[in-house]
């Protein structure tokens, strides 16, 4: 097996991290996960990525690659999404929870 890499992107609410993750056999059949960071960018404070924020019991998929967040069947950037779905000023905002998106997949099913 030869190394995979894979990009992602992982944000959190002021930043966004630009990664790629290389997949490598160890010995004994294992697998080693290596990280690296490619760039860090600043982003306005995202308060739908804030783990402090209040949360209602809505559940909004996260793409757990891209960050893009599921609307309407769409995947949409956190910022696109907030626009999208009315949050920004909401007083509670909905839970997270994660997948993965169509483009991510297709990356992960190129690798097999
Ligand atoms: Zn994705």
């Amino acid at each position: 097996m030869e190394a995979a890499r894979l990009a992602e992107q992982k944000g959190v609410p002021v930043l966004r991290r630009y990664m790629q993750m290389e997949i490598v056999p160890a010995a004994d059949e294992a697998l080693e996960f290596r990280n690296y960071l490619l760039r860090e960018e600043h982003r306005d404070h995202v308060r739908l990525l804030d783990p402090t924020a209040e949360r209602d019991h809505e559940l909004l998929r996260m793409c757990g690659w891209c960050n893009c967040i599921c609307c309407d069947e769409t995947w949409l950037s956190v910022e696109e999404a907030v626009n999208y779905l009315g949050l920004f000023g909401a007083p509670q905002l909905p839970q997270i929870t994660h997948g993965i998106c169509p483009d991510c997949a297709l990356n992960f099913k190129d690798l097999a």
